[in-house]
């Protein structure tokens, strides 16, 4: 049996109490969140903290709610939260679709929102979830509060830029007129990590696309979006033939590896067509000024 090494633990009551412990124990302590990702790690001595600061129980961290036009989500806001929320889902669908389809209701019980995006790991669904959706990170530390884009939180595989001392504490994103939003994966079973996934949030202008967000998971997107595909679909028509390019330019541009999960050249292949159909289901999901594109 694997076994984590000693550590310390330390019970936060407050988010002020959190960034006080962890100025207190210095860079070798680390949140805990739901430990799906961290306890693991820990028991494989991937990971070894000196000390453990322990915020689940931080009702003030565990929120979805809309305020000032925005869609605000709690760090600590667990995976089957936001699964079932209907104000979760009821503005960004795609929100739904990525938590139907990460891990198991044991997990999604238990792990956070936050947890997630901190672990950072590059085949987690959210980061691309949220680089499509164009979210906000609000980030609390000693100095104060400070918010970085979905696309600046990731500095690397497993790095974001959360730094020690400080605490992810909200994520926010802008609601829209004319939006709509899907997920798209594909795994080897359900509930597994997946082989490649596509994002895709549209905001419409008549029939055309005002600004389009697409996320990639799992096949090495810079910052978990593909960018070239985003500034083609900026102005181009909704329709059937831009999502079919923006599919082909989203492939071309990821850098999938070849792994146990697949050949890269199967995973860019599903990054096509997961690019297209994410795009098209969007395009279903838009509001009001949805387009008359053919939507199949
Ligand atoms: C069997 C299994 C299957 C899975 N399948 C999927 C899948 O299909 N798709 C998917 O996306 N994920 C999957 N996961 C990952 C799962 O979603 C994450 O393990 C989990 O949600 C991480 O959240 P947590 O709250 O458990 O984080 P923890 O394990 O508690 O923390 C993870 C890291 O983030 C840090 N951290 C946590 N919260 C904060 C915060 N607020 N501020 C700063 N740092 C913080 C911790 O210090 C730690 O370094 C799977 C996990 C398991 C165990």
């Amino acid at each position: 049996m694997q076994v984590p090494a000693y550590v310390e633990y330390e019970k936060a009551t407050s988010v002020d109490h959190a960034l006080a412990l962890l100025t207190r124990f210095g860079p070798e302590a680390r949140i805990l969140a739901g430990g799906h990702s961290l306890i693991p790690m820990m028991k494989l001595r991937l990971a070894q903290p000196e000390t453990l600061i322990d915020i689940n129980g931080l009702s003030e961290l565990s929120y979805i709610k809309v305020t000032d036009g925005e869609l605000r989500i709690g760090a600590l806001t667990r995976h089957a939260q936001l699964l079932e929320s209907p104000v979760a889902g009821g503005h960004f669908a795609i929100l739904h679709d990525a938590e139907a389809v990460i891990a198991d209701p044991i997990v999604r019980n238990w792990g956070t929102i936050g947890g997630s995006l901190c672990q950072a790991d590059p085949s987690e669904d959210l980061s691309a979830t949220f680089a499509a959706l164009k979210a906000s990170m609000v980030i609390r530390g000693p100095e104060g509060t400070r918010t970085v884009s979905a696309r600046d939180f990731h500095t690397g595989p497993y790095e974001t830029v959360v730094a020690p001392g400080e605490l992810l504490t909200e994520i926010k994103i802008e609601i829209r007129p004319g939006g709509g939003s899907a997920y798209e994966k594909v795994g080897r079973r359900v509930g597994d990590w997946p082989v490649g996934a596509a994002g895709a949030a549209l905001w419409l202008a008549g029939g055309t696309i005002a600004e389009a967000g697409v996320g990639l998971t799992a096949v090495g997107a810079r910052h978990f979006a593909a960018a070239e595909a985003e500034e083609f679909l900026q102005g181009a028509p909704a329709t059937e033939a831009s999502f079919a390019r923006a599919g082909e330019i989203a492939a071309q541009h990821c850098r999938p590896i070849s792994d146990q999960r697949g050949p890269a050249d199967y995973k860019r292949h599903l990054v096509q067509e997961l690019t297209t159909r994410a795009l098209r289901r969007a395009l279903r999901r838009a509001g009001p000024q949805r387009a008359p594109g053919r939507d199949a």
